[in-house]
């Protein structure tokens, strides 16, 4: 039976003591990873971030997990594929390249994919993930724990996502379009790809709002460890709120007879530990039939305009997006075509300076007014 365990951390400061005793709570590192193993380390490095924007995985946490993995005997290297940002910037402004460096530890790009074969009963026939992902013989996961517009949340199953190389991310939102239940359930086959041995959240401070990288930072002041990232994500989501039935990913889960029914809960946090998290307000599209779409995107939907005094005119926005509705005209105005928008919302997520805005449709608005959004 997968083990989930939950420790109290107030600060970084205490984070390596955090993560020792969660870990030894699933038996120890020595149980996980053996001499000789070679290991990909797979926080979250969205994007050019510091630590203090609670966006990536803290270089603290990494830096501890490192530490232990080398202690074992394992041969690791830090991983990551951002969105958009040149990755040496995001090592560098992350602090996760600092902590390669005092260890030793090679932190690198994850450039090289290969296809993995299709999973019996899987929807996707062809999945390519990260070369290295693939070859090691381990992988320990470390996420941060955050809000997420599309997702809802983004717990240890989504940050698995990141081993999709480059811009095969943008296409795989393009390609799975408007419905968040089949974008879930590629999470879910990536993650059974997979399988990381470990999964070490970092939840010390983590996102609310408009998350992955447009909310707010929110000190929840845990660290947990499970051996089994869905477990993981089955344990947190309740603890932060949001119930099966709104959290696509676990949804998908159960659809597919991935859901776990009996989950060890280990450590002094196990009991809710935040008192409201402020989720993002989720679209009903996956209600529709597909031949409502269009009137779903307009009326049910939110669609992404520009706020154009905070916009800088970097163009992640438009080099991100797959559908191609982004267009930036003069003065760094931007104009969408929102009958090509797809409304994966990868322009928000990547928009260093939260110039991108989720506007609600007309539906969503009166809803809210009811108090039902
Ligand atoms: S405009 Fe934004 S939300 Fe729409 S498809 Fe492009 S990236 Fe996705
Ligand atoms: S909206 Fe954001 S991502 Fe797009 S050009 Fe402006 S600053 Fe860059």
């Amino acid at each position: 039976m997968p083990t989930v365990s939950i420790r109290k951390c107030p600060s970084y400061g205490e984070a390596e003591r955090a993560i020792m005793t969660a870990i030894d709570d699933l038996g120890g590192m020595t149980h996980l990873i053996s001499p000789g193993d070679s290991v990909l380390i797979k926080p979250n490095m969205l994007g050019a971030y510091r630590p203090e924007s609670n966006v990536t995985t803290h270089p603290d946490v990494v830096r501890a997990v490192a530490r232990m993995v080398l202690d074992c005997g394992g041969r690791p290297v830090i991983g990551d594929s951002p969105g958009i940002d040149p990755f040496p910037l995001v090592s560098a402004r992350t602090g996760i390249g600092e902590v390669g460096k005092t260890l030793g530890v090679p932190v690198l790009p994850l450039t090289d994919s290969i296809p993995v074969a299709a999973k019996e009963g899987g929807k996707f026939r062809k999945i390519e993930l990260s070369r290295i992902a693939v070859e090691s013989d381990k992988i320990i996961n470390i996420p941060k724990m955050k809000t997420h517009c599309q997702m809802t949340l983004t717990l240890g199953v989504k940050n698995l996502f990141g081993t999709v190389v480059a811009q095969r991310k943008a296409e795989w939102h393009y390609k799975v379009g408007l419905d968040r239940d089949v974008f879930a359930s590629l999470l879910v086959e990536i993650w059974d790809h997979l399988r990381p041995c470990l999964t070490v959240m970092d939840g010390v401070w983590g996102m609310e709002g408009r998350g992955p990288s447009n909310g707010r930072g929110r000190h929840f002041g845990i660290i947990s460890a499970s051996d089994d990232a869905l477990a993981m994500d089955q344990v947190l989501s309740p603890l932060m709120g949001v119930k099966e039935r709104d959290f696509p990913l676990l949804r998908a889960a159960r659809a597919t007879g991935k859901i776990l029914e009996d989950v060890r809960k280990s450590g002094d946090a196990i009991a809710p530990f935040v008192p409201r998290v402020d989720l993002p307000k989720s679209d009903s599209l996956r209600l529709l039939p597909s031949w409502m779409d269009r009137i779903g995107k307009t009326f049910l939907s939110s669609r992404p305009t520009q706020d154009v005094k905070k916009c800088i005119g970097c163009q992640k926005c438009v080099q991100v997006c797959q559908a191609r509705a982004i267009n930036m005209g003069p003065d760094k105005v931007l104009s969408f075509d929102y009958d090509r928008c797809i409304r994966c919302y990868c322009c928000h997520e990547m928009c260093p300076v939260d110039a991108i805005k989720l506007q609600k449709g007309a539906i969503l608005r009166v809803l809210d007014l009811l108090g039902r959004g």
